[in-house]
């Protein structure tokens, strides 16, 4: 533990589970203090991670918005600027491998128009509205600060249909942004995992059909560092991007992925 982000006000969506819960529980180790964001279903979880930041000393706050709901991400600012300051520290990590409704992967083929528009209302225009309004705010209060997306290694296989499209979407709007804020001392980057232990793998190996622990097998046996991501390690990464030490670090695409990357994509 060290206070490299004492003073850092961060916003996290999906902080209630998975990658988001462990960027904030790291980021608050670090020193700063945290909005977790999440989906008003999971208020519970939030409270938790909300928890956990307040045990080390810092301080937490819940705010609820559905991702793909413009005023109630705006709202979601709103109130974490009155509670906590102006974030200067976003990490935008809501997301969804599928369609709630899926039974099965659905390849582009078969999927219709509303299992296809959830996908993109959450996992990019989602996206899309909070870095919007996170660089907007900084902006307005001359304030300098670090944003991370979470796209994938999906971004660059195109092996998960519409998932694969939204996150090679997400990689684009990262670089477009980052290059309007990088004159307002906005740093915007992303990153892409590969396999990470989350409730998401167990979506996605759901919606493939079959035992998680059959596809985590298999998922494991393509990493060249020979096993599963833990959220952990993303949030490692996170943190390198959202503090000092990636200073000069804007636009990029970081795969904490073991190696998949590298290996099933050209690097
Ligand atoms: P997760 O399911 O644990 O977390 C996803 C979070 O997003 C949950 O907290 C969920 O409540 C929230 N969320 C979903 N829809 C929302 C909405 N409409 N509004 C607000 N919140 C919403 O999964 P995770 O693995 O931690 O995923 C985090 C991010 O990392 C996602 O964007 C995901 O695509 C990306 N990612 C995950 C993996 C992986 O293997 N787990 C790999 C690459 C990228």
């Amino acid at each position: 533990m060290s206070d490299r982000m004492k003073d850092r006000i961060a916003l996290i969506t999906g902080g209630g589970s998975g990658i988001g819960a462990a960027t904030a529980r790291l980021l608050a180790e670090e020193g700063a203090d945290v909005a977790v964001v999440e989906h008003p279903g999971r208020r519970d979880d939030a409270e938790i991670v909300a928890d956990d930041v307040r045990r080390v000393g810092q301080r937490a706050m819940v705010a609820l918005a559905d991702v793909a709901d413009e005023e109630a991400v705006k709202r979601v600012f709103d109130e974490t600027t009155a509670d906590l300051g102006v974030p200067d520290c976003i990490v935008a990590s809501a997301g969804v491998a599928g369609h709630p409704d899926n039974d099965g992967f659905a390849g582009l083929l078969d999927l219709d128009a509303d299992q296809w528009q959830f996908v993109l209302d959450v996992n990019l225009n989602g996206v899309f509205f909070t870095i919007r309004e996170g660089v907007r705010r900084m902006a307005e209060a001359s304030q300098s600060g670090s944003i991370v997306t979470l796209a994938s290694v999906a971004a660059k296989i195109p092996t998960a249909g519409v998932y694969s499209v939204s996150k090679s979407a997400v990689w684009m709007l990262t670089r477009a942004f980052a290059l309007e804020a990088a004159p307002l001392g906005v740093r915007i980057n992303a990153l892409g995992p590969g396999y990470v232990q989350t409730p998401m793998l167990d979506d996605a190996a759901r919606l493939r059909g079959g035992s998680s622990s059959e596809w985590f097998d298999t998922w494991a046996a393509r990493v060249p560092l020979g096993r599963l991501g833990e959220p952990h390690d993303v949030a490692l990464a996170a943190l390198f991007l959202l503090s000092e030490d990636s200073r000069y670090l804007t636009g990029s695409l970081l795969h904490p992925d073991g190696g998949i990357a590298m290996r099933f994509a050209g690097g």
